[in-house]
């Protein structure tokens, strides 16, 4: 189970030739907040919108291009004038009332509508909607992972559902025609793709760990089902937090869903109803649940600049989970992954398609290439371990995080933490394993 979920985990498969273009093309401009009002229509798959963003000039800006999907913008407004903007390639192109000088700031207004076939995902016969990775799906903004922003998000939804969303909630709203408006606001600004929320006929059941507050949902379990299904969620936080060297932050939301393969985002993740299914047979099978945790840290707090580094979010995700099911459930446990992941590669070199971790190549990424960054990646930092030995190698992965806590890095940032901790060079061992090809 835990090979076919780790190719393909975190909705991998809908990253955007786009992406990996944004991370090397200089925007211009800083996105500093998004303020979204959202009303998805379960029934018919649709969204309606409407956001506003500030942003800042990193040079004279006279335009400013978001990602935008397939959403159809239909009209943009700065202060009360109405701005000319453009749809194409995935992109809204809207031009500025005026230049604005380098420093300065300002705000865009954007309504738009769509239905998306992706990022949003909607489950009628469940009453559900749910986001998963493709954020310009559902709202204009910056799909490129070097892109942090905070966020105020707000979704209406009919009466009767229960919801969770990225940031801090605040009190719902009961419109006059019956409706209910959730609100979340994330104060500390995350890159696009970990925004989202989940919203459906839910059950709930909450636990406190600490300072943390724990929340499950699932429209097919019931809340003594759920808290078997997560009760290991509590002592995977804390394992992450010691080798982080951070402690989490907020609380911590898990809902089971229709579909997905697993996604985490800002302060929650999603699985699907089948993995609680899947858990409540079998307590051992954490991985998944970790795997999402664990991107708590890696990936959301330190997060890769470009998907060419997209190694340091999952074959980091990859090799703390099985960190953390080596001190759950014992060493066999850890070398049980480590010949799961070596296998892969060996397969990979067999077909000739074995690469360098870290590549620009990543527009139409196949299984062989996620192969790559998920499990040839958690293999190579098994082997960094081993290189390093266990004192050094997690002072260096406590550094590294450290250092970088709410940064956008590249790999060479990784090697030189490492390399610190090591007290050498460990340039030999990158271009051999991650810059080349083993
Ligand atoms: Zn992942």
């Amino acid at each position: 189970m835990f090979v076919r979920l780790c190719i393909s985990l975190c909705g991998v498969s809908l990253l955007l030739g786009s992406a990996a273009a944004h991370a090397s093309t200089p925007r211009g401009f800083d996105v500093l907040h998004y303020d979204v009002a959202l009303v998805p229509d379960i029934a018919h798959k649709r969204v309606t919108g409407q956001q506003t963003l500030r942003l800042r000039a990193e040079r004279e800006l006279r335009a400013v291009t978001l990602d935008s999907g397939a959403l159809t913008v239909t009209a943009v407004m700065q202060a009360d004038r109405a701005l000319a903007f453009a749809q194409h390639d995935a992109k809204v192109q809207i031009t500025l009332a005026e230049p604005l000088p380098t420093g300065d700031t300002a705000s865009v207004t954007i309504r738009y509508h769509g239905e998306p076939a992706y990022g949003l995902e909607f489950a009628p016969e469940r009453d559900e909607v749910y986001t998963i990775f493709s954020t310009s799906q559902w709202m204009p903004s910056v799909d490129a992972p070097d892109e942090r922003a905070t966020l105020d998000l707000s979704v209406t939804l009919p009466a009767g559902l229960l919801a969770a969303g990225t940031g801090r909630a605040l009190p719902l709203r009961t419109l006059p025609d019956g409706r209910i408006e959730h609100r979340w606001q994330l104060e500390t600004p995350m890159p696009g793709y970990v925004y989202g929320f989940t919203a459906g006929r839910y059950q709930e059941a909450t636990q406190q760990h600490g300072t943390i507050g724990l929340r499950f949902l699932s429209s097919e379990r019931s809340p003594a089902q759920l808290q078997r299904v997560f009760t290991a969620t509590g002592g995977m936080l804390d394992f992450f937090a010691d080798r982080a060297g951070l402690p989490y932050r907020g609380d911590y939301q898990q809902a089971l869903v229709a579909r997905t393969i697993g996604q985490e985002m800002a302060g929650m993740s999603l699985m699907s109803e089948r993995y609680g299914q899947q858990m409540l047979e079998d307590p051992t099978q954490t991985a998944l649940m970790a795997h999402e945790a664990a991107h708590q840290w890696w990936g959301n707090r330190v997060t890769c600049a470009g998907w060419e580094h997209f190694w340091l979010n999952e074959g980091m995700a990859n090799f703390m989970t099985a960190a953390y099911l080596q001190q759950a459930q014992g060493e066999a446990a850890y070398q049980a992954q480590v010949t799961i992941w070596r296998t892969r590669l060996d397969a990979l070199r067999a077909k000739g398609a074995d690469h360098a971790l870290v590549y620009a190549e990543w527009n139409a990424p196949t299984g062989d290439d996620r192969a790559v960054v998920y499990q040839k990646g958690a293999y190579v930092l098994h082997l960094l371990r081993v290189e390093m030995g266990e004192a050094a190698f997690w002072r260096g992965i406590r550094d590294y995080t450290r250092a970088n806590d709410g940064r956008s890095v590249v790999t060479v940032d990784f090697q030189r933490a490492m390399e610190a901790a090591a007290g050498r060079s460990l340039q030999p061992f990158f271009a051999q394993w991650v810059y080349g090809v083993g």
